[in-house]
């Protein structure tokens, strides 16, 4: 797996053209969603197009990710359902994984073996480049690896999802002045 730095996150957002962002389960545990709105709104003052991709088991109940992006403030018309968005993922520059894991893991797609084989994902591996932020190796709810994290255009973010992404909205406020 391959690290970047809050500064190489920031950078690669802010230079982006469109970032899509996929939230998980660790974004409710580490109650980030107000954080991630305030990235998200950063971003699109500088010019970059910010969507927000939901897989409608993300979470641990039905709705979760709505219901904490609504909570945030997130505008309805910036949310968008797996069936709507999915895919335009090989149009997004960046695909930022906040603390989801199962939801974006390609072996729903090809191993019959799987407890997850068949499931929908989110095409987050068919976006330019990735980057998850979780904070190590802990499987998600399923308990399988993710082979997303070990993709060529994957980079992981460690750190608690709050926290990380603070670290990266620091550095795009010194980055875009
Ligand atoms: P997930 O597969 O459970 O993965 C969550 C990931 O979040 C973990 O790999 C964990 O990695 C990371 N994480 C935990 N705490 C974090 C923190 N504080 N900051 C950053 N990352 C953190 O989540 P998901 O992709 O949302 O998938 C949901 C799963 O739950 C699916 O398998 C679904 O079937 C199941 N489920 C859903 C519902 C529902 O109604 N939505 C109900 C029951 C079950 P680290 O430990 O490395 O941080």
């Amino acid at each position: 797996m391959k690290e970047a730095s809050a500064l190489d996150v920031a950078s690669m957002m802010l230079y982006a053209q469109k970032v899509f962002i996929v939230p998980g389960y660790g974004m409710a545990v580490a109650q980030a969603q107000h954080k991630v709105w305030e990235m998200a709104e950063l971003l699109e003052q500088a010019g970059v197009e910010v969507k927000f991709a939901i897989h409608p088991v993300a979470g641990r109940m039905p709705g979760h990710m709505n219901v904490l992006l609504a909570e945030a403030g997130v505008p309805y018309d910036k949310i968008f359902d797996l069936e709507e968005i999915n895919a335009e993922f090989p149009q997004a520059d960046v695909a930022l994984v906040i603390g989801a894991n199962d939801v974006v893991n390609p072996v729903a797609r090809t191993d019959k073996s799987s407890p997850i084989y068949g499931m929908p994902i989110l095409n987050a591996d068919h976006a330019h480049n990735v980057i998850c932020i979780k904070r190590g190796k802990g499987a998600g709810y399923s308990g399988i690896e993710n082979a997303l994290f070990y993709s060529e255009n994957t980079r992981m973010l460690y750190g608690s999802a709050q926290q990380a992404i603070a670290e990266v909205i620091a550095n795009v406020k010194q980055m875009s002045g």
